[in-house]
Order: structure tokens, then C-alpha cells, then sequence
């Protein structure tokens, strides 16, 4: 049946995939970013596309109007290199999800989804490159990643209870490192996937033979292809499962590895010159997906292989139009 959707942070990466998912299912979408039109990754004419700051409560009384889902996928983040330098900003995100949940309650919002986090785990079950993957159980007791993975672990618990005393029905999916083309690829917020693919990409294009790794390269991580994370947040909103649950590839790999997989789609061999100064986050980490693979029949499985192909020519083309 065809809903009144809110995508809040419509013009992020992967609420700009989302918009057009369930624009194509028919959907009447409502895409609300604080930034200008013109820095939206992706605009789409089909759904009503809206310039507000979420942090305000008048903002969210009017980006919910007559809607029966909210996605809250608006945030003050980044990659490593963000989070770790701009803790208080991405804490201030907790105003985004309280306003919105309290505006949602308020005007009978039926189910809100709240975008969570990997960060969300106690850091001590992360120490080994060949970690054990993370079960959602692992984020108690509590010692998340700091600031962002704080607000994380704060507005999921601001869901739940919500949802128990509200009616309000919620959704914390934990997204383990979502990457694809129409995202960030520099600036300083972006994440490995997209920024190891323009460092690939630069080097192609300009004969350059060497590239900077941050860290020893051997932390590990799994990453999700965008069409998994929206198919799995559009599943997860329609259900009845109301806990916290990963969102994530279980496929773990090292930086080095993922830097591997890159030059051989580029077709280069390149030099690595290791930035042991550089913000690395936890040394690894891994999502468990039991839970999520028992309640939907199915786990985030697209490969690597295709989603850093894809991710790398789209990232290739950014490159080639900005040279040009
Ligand atoms: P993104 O930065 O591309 O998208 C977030 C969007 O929120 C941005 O377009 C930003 O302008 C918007 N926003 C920020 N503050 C706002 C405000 N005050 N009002 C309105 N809009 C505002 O990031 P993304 O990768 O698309 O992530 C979406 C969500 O998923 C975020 O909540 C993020 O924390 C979460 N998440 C993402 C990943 C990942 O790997 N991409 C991993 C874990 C969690």
C-alpha cells in the first residue's frame, strides 16, 4: 500500500538511495536536508524536497505532517577522521532524532525508523584485527565510540521507550559501514570505501604511483553495498521486530585488502605509505547477523567485488568531470 513518507536527511547518501527505492514502489516522499538543494547528492523530482534543520522542533512539526513513516536518517557525521575530531557536533544529532520522535508521537506517526550505528559497541570487544563479530548484546555495558557512538546508543534507547510508552513504533537498525556510488568521496568526512577509491582514482588518472594508508592497514571491517542497507531498512520498518538489530555485511577484511580489491579493478599497482598518525576508530570489527538472518530469511550479501566496482567508477567519473 502506497504511505506518505518522511526520509529525514533525504539529501545524505543513502537517504538519496531510499528516496528513489520507494519513489519507485509509488510512494509519496517527503525529503527533508538542512543543506542547500544544490549539495544533495541526489535530487529527485518525484517527491517534495525540502530545505530544514532538523535540530528544531518547529522543523520537525512540519517535515511530519501527514506522514505514517519516518526514516531519521539525518546526522552530523563522517568518517574516522570526522567523528574523532568533532565529537560535540555529532552529539548535537541527538536534537535531530528527540525532536523528530517527539514530533512524530504528537501528529500519530504509525512506525519511525532511527538510522543507529556499528559505533554503538563496547570498545573493548574490538581490539583484534580478527575480532569476534558483534552481536547486538555487545553494546552493554556500555563504552561506545566516543560522542558519535554515544548519541547513537542514547537515541536508541530513546526508541524503545517510545515504543513502550508511547505506542510510537520504532526501529535501530546498526549499520556497519554503508558505502556506493552518490556519497561523499572527500572533503574529510568521507569513509574507506569511497576514500580508498579516489585515492585509486587520482592515481590513475595522473600516473601518480603512490597512495597514504591511515593506520598499519591491517585493522579489519565489513561494509555493506547501499542496496542492501535499503533494502533491509525498508524490510525492518514494516516488521514487528522493534530491537536493535545490525545491519551489516558479515564479509570482514582488512584495509589492505579492500585497497587490493581497488587496484585491481583500476587495473594499477601501487606503493603504500603507511600514516600511523592517522584516525584508525577500533582495531576490528564485525557484524554478527544471526538475529537480523532469523527474523528476515536473508543477510546483506551483495559482494565486494561489485559494490567497489561500482563504487570506484562512479567515484572515477566525479574525478574526470571536476579535472575537466
Ligand atoms: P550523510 O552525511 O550522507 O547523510 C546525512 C544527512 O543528514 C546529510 O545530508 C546532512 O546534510 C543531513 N543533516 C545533518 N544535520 C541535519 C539537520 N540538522 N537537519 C536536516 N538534515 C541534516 O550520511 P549517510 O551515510 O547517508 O548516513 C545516514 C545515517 O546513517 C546517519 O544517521 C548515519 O549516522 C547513519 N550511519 C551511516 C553509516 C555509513 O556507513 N554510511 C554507518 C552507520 C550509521
Amino acid at each position: 500500500m502506497a504511505e506518505k513518507v518522511l526520509v529525514a536527511g533525504g539529501g545524505g547518501f543513502i537517504g538519496g538511495h531510499l528516496v528513489a527505492s520507494l519513489l519507485k514502489d509509488g510512494h509519496e516522499v517527503r525529503s527533508v536536508d538542512f543543506k542547500p538543494l544544490n549539495h544533495w547528492y541526489q535530487v529527485h523530482q518525484g517527491a517534495e524536497n525540502v530545505q530544514a534543520d532538523l535540530r528544531h522542533l518547529e522543523s520537525c512539526h512540519d517535515a511530519v505532517r501527514r506522514v505514517s513513516r519516518v526514516f531519521n536518517l539525518a546526522a552530523d557525521m563522517g568518517g574516522m577522521g570526522f567523528i574523532e575530531n568533532n565529537k560535540a557536533a555529532c552529539m548535537l544529532s541527538v536534537l535531530i532524532n528527540t525532536h523528530l520522535l517527539e514530533a512524530s508521537r504528537l501528529v500519530g506517526v504509525e512506525r519511525f525508523l532511527f538510522a543507529s550505528s556499528a559505533c554503538v559497541y563496547n570498545a573493548s570487544y574490538q581490539r583484534s584485527p580478527d575480532v569476534t563479530a558483534l552481536k547486538e548484546g555487545d553494546a552493554y555495558p556500555a563504552d561506545p565510540e566516543d560522542g558519535y557512538g554515544w548519541e547513537k546508543l542514547f537515541s536508541e534507547r530513546m526508541c524503545r521507550h517510545f515504543t513502550e510508552d508511547f505506542g510510537l513504533l520504532t526501529y535501530s537498525p546498526r549499520f556497519h559501514n554503508v558505502y556506493g556510488p552518490h556519497g561523499t568521496y572527500d572533503g574529510g568526512r568521507e569513509k574507506a570505501p569511497a576514500a580508498i577509491s579516489r585515492k585509486v582514482a587520482h592515481c590513475y588518472l595522473t600516473g601518480s604511483d603512490e597512495i597514504e594508508i591511515w593506520g598499519d592497514g591491517e585493522q579489519t571491517r565489513s561494509f555493506m553495498f547501499i542496496d542492501d542497507c535499503v533494502r533491509g531498512v525498508r524490510e525492518l520498518i514494516e516488521s514487528d521486530f522493534h530491537d536493535p538489530v545490525n545491519l551489516g555485511s558479515a564479509q570482514l577484511v582488512s584495509i589492505n585488502q579492500l585497497v587490493s580489491l581497488t587496484e585491481e579493478i583500476a587495473g594499477v599497482k601501487l606503493k603504500r605509505n603507511y600514516n600511523l598518525n592517522a584516525p584508525q576508530g577500533v582495531r576490528g570489527r564485525n557484524s554478527d547477523n544471526s538475529v537480523f538472518r532469523s527474523v528476515f530469511g536473508w543477510e546483506p550479501s551483495i559482494s565486494l567485488e561489485h559494490g567497489m566496482s561500482s563504487t570506484y567508477a562512479w567515484v572515477l567519473d566525479q574525478l574526470r568531470s571536476t579535472r575537466h
